[in-house]
């Protein structure tokens, strides 16, 4: 996707930023916990269409753990 477009766009709920998830052709919000589709290269800004990202996808990627707890 392009990332001129990519920086224009931002979660029509809260309007922050979004994280490109280029594997799964998917927009995150992590504010609102959702992941909005990427449909042939266009992106569907609707939260009706979006699906709720699980809880481990919500938290940011640790930088490692040690250990095991
Ligand atoms: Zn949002």
């Amino acid at each position: 996707m392009d990332k001129e477009l990519l920086a224009m766009l931002v979660c029509p709920l809260c309007k922050g930023k979004l994280k490109y998830d280029r594997e799964a052709q998917e927009l995150l919000c992590h504010y609102d916990g959702l992941a909005y589709p990427v449909r042939d290269g266009i992106p569907v800004m609707l939260p009706e269409e979006a699906r709720q990202l699980e809880i481990d996808e919500k938290l940011p990627p640790s930088p490692g753990r040690n250990g095991e707890g």
